[in-house]
């Protein structure tokens, strides 16, 4: 027996989301059923929804950021009970026996089943997220939600924008005494701006919009570099330890790396169409400069970001939005006119 759920979607890369109805697995032993509440919209969703990523399977319903409340669980669940807040970001699924999820690096297994376009048994035979009434989800993969309940609609963007700039900030030691640059203030970058500050580095936020500048202080940035101008950037020369880029679209490179000291290193999470003109090899051997990807999050190091966002008070600067009004939010998006996530309200699924 399955679940019919009301969600929106896509059916082709050239045409607008539309309310679709889909269906869910019935709960089994290990699953987790969720009733969601909200659900952040990430560049991501926009890019896999239109196909400017290879290999989107349609219908295509997107979204990882999903925050709700447990409905269910199966019998062999532990740590849930119906009622719970949870969340769920962009991994449901993953070997479970690689190295890697032994590590608790699921995002890096190579079978990872993402939470929208992953393969699954399920109908239709690809994974359908979070822009839905409900999901059912292994118990591995769902997260404990510690914050107030008032607060669980700015909560759902730290399960894609906050772990994915929490996990790199981690990993290259970001805190007291590093300077740490986010390159583009939308989604990732407010988040990442918000977490560097929460964990005690020095932040500097660069972007490409001087509208951006007050604001990009009150979100916790020391310093606001507007990137279009060249005095402003060489004022950082040779500075940064660690330098987190989020932008969407292919850039010069070259421009930050000259900003990085010896050893420093800037780490691409922005994940655009088509790719940035190859740095210049110089920029990099001249410091022992370093040039890195990264991808989301373990899930235990989400919960652990999740937990530190929730005592230090940390959740993100959003726009609510009608399931209705998805369409136009990507085109806001692509202009950069969003401050600085917006999160569907999913009970207007059903409106
Ligand atoms: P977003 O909200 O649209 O923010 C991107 C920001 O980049 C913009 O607000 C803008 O900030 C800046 N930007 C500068 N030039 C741009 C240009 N030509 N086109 C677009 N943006 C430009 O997007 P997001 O949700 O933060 O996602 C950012 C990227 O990260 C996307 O490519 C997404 O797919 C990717 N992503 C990667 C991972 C991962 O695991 N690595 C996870 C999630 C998302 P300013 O106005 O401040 O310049
Ligand atoms: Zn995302
Ligand atoms: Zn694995």
């Amino acid at each position: 027996m399955t679940l019919s759920v009301k969600a929106y979607g896509a059916h082709a890369g050239d045409r607008p989301l539309e309310a679709i109805d889909i269906s869910r697995r019935a709960p089994g032993a290990d699953d987790v059923q969720i009733a969601i509440a909200y659900c952040g919209i990430c560049h991501s969703d926009l890019h896999q929804a239109r196909a400017e990523w290879a290999g989107t399977l349609f219908p295509c319903v997107p979204g990882h950021e999903i925050v709700g409340r447990v409905v269910d669980v199966g019998a062999q669940v532990q740590g849930f009970k119906a009622g719970d807040l949870v969340g769920v970001g962009c991994i449901v699924d993953s070997c479970r026996h690689c190295q890697d999820c032994g590590d608790g690096l699921e995002n890096y297994c190579d079978s990872m089943v993402g939470t929208y376009n992953g393969a699954t048994a399920d109908a239709p035979g690809h994974t359908l997220g979070g822009y839905s009434e409900q999901i059912v989800v292994h118990q591995r993969y769902v997260l404990h939600v510690r914050h107030p309940e008032d607060q669980l609609a700015a909560v759902a963007p730290l399960l894609c924008a906050g772990i994915t700039t929490w996990s790199p900030l981690k990993h290259w030691n970001a805190g007291p005494g590093s300077k740490v640059g986010i390159v583009g203030i939308g989604g990732l970058g407010h988040m990442g701006v918000k977490l560097a500050h929460a964990l005690g580095a020095h932040v500097v936020a660069f972007t490409t919009s001087e509208s951006k500048r007050e604001a990009a202080l009150a979100l916790g940035a020391d310093e606001v570099v507007v990137s279009r101008s060249a005095d402003e950037m060489a004022g950082h020369a040779k500075s940064f330890d660690l330098i987190i880029n989020t932008v969407a679209a292919p850039h010069d490179l070259d421009a930050y790396l000259v900003l990085l000291k010896r050893d420093g290193g800037m780490v691409l999470v922005g994940a655009p169409a088509t790719p940035h003109p190859s740095p210049a090899v110089f920029n990099l051997i001249m410091k022992r400069r370093t040039l890195a990807g990264s991808m989301i999050g373990g899930i235990a190091e989400t919960q652990e970001m999740l937990d530190f966002c929730a005592e230090h008070g940390v959740v993100a600067d959003i726009e609510l939005i009608r399931a209705d009004e998805i369409n136009d939010a990507y085109e806001r998006m692509l202009k950069g006119d969003v401050k600085y996530r917006f999160v569907m309200d999913t009970a207007t699924l059903s409106a």
